[in-house]
């Protein structure tokens, strides 16, 4: 029995959004309140079709410094005509509106406040989120109780963070969830990735990111990375338009031809490559090619102009993600290689 909630009878209604067929609607939710009286509120965008279909949630920024799905969101959902539309699409273009005031992946102020009361402060890793719980758990539980609880299907849109870019990449549930997770590699395809992450542990199948609860509740979700963090990128953004129109298409929420888009490389797992030496980075290799065991990743110099370090790939596969902070310190992440499935 699925926990997610039963299609409305007449109108849908979320928070002061009332949408019937054929119409558009933009509007805020409420989630908490903060020390100053005002409020913290999800950006919310609603589109309901004329005929009937799935609903569809999209969410970006839960991480408050990945700016370009913000842009990919709303470029998308304002472009669709509700007339030709069938199902209904719910979107939250800032899942973090806190993170997003300072342009940091956590909500900052709160967390140097408190560090410990606000622990957990990784709201995506926090769903379905918790009314009774810290700032960031009843955040997450007002964006899944009024809204992500509705849909059937779930993207969820990041980059990586400030200093680190990643090529055109989407992550799957955990295949122990069953056809919603065989499902979601299948939109992940549609959408286009270059690099598609098919883990059984780690961060990206964690328990409490949206798209493993909503799987585990009988829908199917996924999430996708492009481009950098705390940056706003033309191509990125135009990549993940062309990803998104192709999933509402697939869906069968929009007429139109699916167009063949990236690599489509599966993987298992990524091996982090770190630094020894601290300085200035020079990256060598080209973000989403192959990379031979052996080949130099990255150089790193020293404030004289010395080359202090030569790093090297530590097995052959694709290079899918790269620091860009021009400086490292001993132990920091360089790139990561995909190894394949
Ligand atoms: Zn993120």
């Amino acid at each position: 029995m699925s926990a997610r909630a039963a299609p409305p009878a007449g109108p849908l209604r979320i928070g002061p959004i009332v949408a019937g067929p054929g119409s558009r609607h933009t509007g805020s939710l409420r989630a908490i309140q903060l020390a100053d009286g005002s409020w913290v509120e999800f950006p919310l965008m609603v589109v309901a079709g004329t005929r009937p279909g799935p609903t569809f949630y999209v969410g970006a920024a839960i991480h408050g410094d990945e700016i370009n799905g913000i842009e990919i969101v709303s470029r998308v959902v304002r472009a669709v005509d509700p007339r030709a539309l069938s199902g209904t699409i719910l979107a939250v273009p800032v899942q973090n509106p806190l993170g997003l005031r300072g342009q940091h992946r956590f909500p900052v102020g709160l967390l140097l406040k408190s560090p410990l009361d606000q622990s957990p402060a990784d709201m995506w890793a926090c769903f379905p989120g918790s009314p009774e719980g810290n700032s960031t758990e009843r955040m997450a539980a007002v964006l899944y109780e009024q809204v992500i609880a509705r849909a059937e299907v779930l993207l969820d849109i990041h980059t990586p963070t400030t200093g680190g870019r990643y090529a055109p990449f989407a992550f799957l549930p955990p295949r122990r969830l069953g056809a919603g997770a065989r499902r979601a590699e299948e939109l992940a395809r549609v959408f286009g990735a270059d690099f598609i992450l098919d883990a059984e542990q780690g961060m990206y199948v964690g328990d409490g990111t949206p798209h493993v609860v909503l799987t585990a509740r009988g829908g199917v979700g996924l999430g996708v990375e492009l481009g950098e963090g705390g940056r706003l990128e033309a191509e990125p953004v135009e990549r993940g338009v062309r990803g998104l129109t192709n999933l509402l298409r697939a869906l069968g929420m929009l007429p139109g031809p699916i167009e063949a888009l990236g690599r489509q490389i599966v993987i298992q797992r990524m091996t982090a490559v770190r630094c020894q030496r601290g300085g200035l980075l020079h990256l060598e290799a080209e973000l989403g090619g192959d990379v031979a065991a052996g080949q130099v990743l990255a150089t790193v110099t020293d404030v004289f102009g010395e080359v202090v370090e030569r790093i090297r790939a530590p097995h052959a596969g694709p290079l899918v993600r790269i620091t860009t902070f021009p400086t490292v310190a001993s132990g920091e992440r360089v790139a990561q290689i995909g190894v394949l499935r």
